[in-house]
């Protein structure tokens, strides 16, 4: 007998480089996502089939797992670190279907990891926390796939709840749920531009951002108040970039204590502000994501945008009244395209649940 889960990818909604500073993020779960169909095989037997990469791929693992580097080493890294931490899943053929755009940055390869072990966990029920179902998703992308990834992916992906925002807290891995007014969509827009040179900037924001904390004694920037930042001597250039990540942890607590409150608008303005933080302070942006934004919040219906992701390219994620929506993205889309010549994709997503109910079994 076939059963069927589905595990949403997911957007960053404020919490910009947050993650290794022990900071704290919010996300958002989306609609879209990958279905995981499937049934039990004998044991080691495994066959994995998607709809965007034709064939079915056949593999023994009675007879060792070795990475190929093809898009099998995801769900297989997921057998493997469930049977890593004694929730072997003997054998099974699953089907994927993906409504995800790929390389629009949404996390398909969380979404297809946390779809594979919340589908392995039905067909051979097994009792695991649902933040250790992502923290395992999260060691099948390291250490099988080697992709180093932070938890927001996986965390996003298990614990999503339609009209809400995750919150999560990077140093404690603690999660919360928190409510997002029903009448807000998450326009996400790509700049069709690629991060050109990620991996070396990347490594250098955290390495100033670790510069920061050591000039001022501390573990990690998460310990640190925008006071104390501003009245500690180092360098002009490590105190920018200390000062985003510092502006972004305040932002996320300010945007939760509004929300928690019905407070909506404000979550766009801490939004629009952590664009021009990215811009001035981090220097994540690029001309594409700033002019993205800059027509966003000049539309009736857009309460705030800002660049989601590591930046330096990708897409920006706008927050917009629903009924607004589709003229938001006409407009934007229309002035981008004509002054950049690159494709502005757009998608209007909700906030929706994950892959795993609230069903007590503790994050
Ligand atoms: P993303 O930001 O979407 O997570 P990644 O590079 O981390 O980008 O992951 C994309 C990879 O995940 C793809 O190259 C592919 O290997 C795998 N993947 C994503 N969606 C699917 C799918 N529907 N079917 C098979 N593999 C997929
Ligand atoms: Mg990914």
């Amino acid at each position: 007998m076939s059963i069927s889960t589905f595990a949403p990818g997911r957007v960053e909604i404020l919490g910009n480089h947050t993650d290794y500073n022990g900071g704290v993020v919010l996300s958002a779960a989306l609609h879209l996502g990958i279905t995981a169909t499937g049934e039990k095989l004998p044991d080691g037997l495994v066959e994995l089939a998607s709809g965007d990469m034709g064939n079915v791929e056949k593999f023994d693992r009675t007879k060792g797992l070795q990475r190929t580097g093809q898009w099998t080493d995801y769900p297989l890294g997921v057998a493997e670190m469930l049977a890593r931490a004694g929730a072997e899943a003997g054998g099974f053929a699953i089907r994927y279907e993906s409504t995800l755009p790929t390389g629009a940055g949404l996390s398909s390869s969380a979404a297809l990891e946390v779809a594979t072990a919340a589908l392995l966990m039905k067909l051979y029920p097994f009792s695991l926390s649902r933040m250790e179902v992502a923290k395992l998703c999260r060691r099948a992308e390291n250490e099988f796939v080697g992709v180093n990834c932070g938890l927001l992916d996986q965390a996003s992906s298990v614990f999503g709840l339609k009209d809400h925002l995750v919150f999560l807290d990077c140093r404690a891995e603690s999660v919360k749920n928190i409510p997002l007014p029903s009448h807000f969509g998450l326009l996400i827009i790509n700049s069709g531009v690629k991060h050109a040179l990620v991996g070396g900037e990347y490594n250098e924001r955290r390495e100033q951002c670790f510069e920061a904390a050591r000039h001022m004694g501390v573990e990690a920037l998460r310990n640190v108040t925008m006071a104390q930042l501003e009245a500690a001597e180092m360098p002009d250039l490590a105190k920018r970039r200390a000062r985003h990540v510092v502006g972004e942890n305040e932002r996320v607590f300010q945007a939760i204590e509004a929300l928690n409150s019905g407070d909506g608008e404000l979550l766009g303005t801490l939004m629009t502000a952590s664009h021009r933080s990215s811009m001035d302070n981090f220097q994540n942006s690029t001309p594409e994501l700033d002019l993205l934004v800059e027509l966003a919040i000049k539309q009736k219906g857009c309460l705030g945008a800002r660049l989601s992701g590591g930046g330096f390219g990708g897409a920006i994620v706008a927050l917009v009244e629903m009924q607004d929506a589709d003229r938001v993205l006409f407009e934007v889309k229309k002035t981008y395209e004509a002054q950049t010549h690159h494709e502005a994709a757009g998608y209007l997503c909700r906030a929706g649940d994950g892959a795993l109910p609230p069903d007590g079994s503790g994050a």
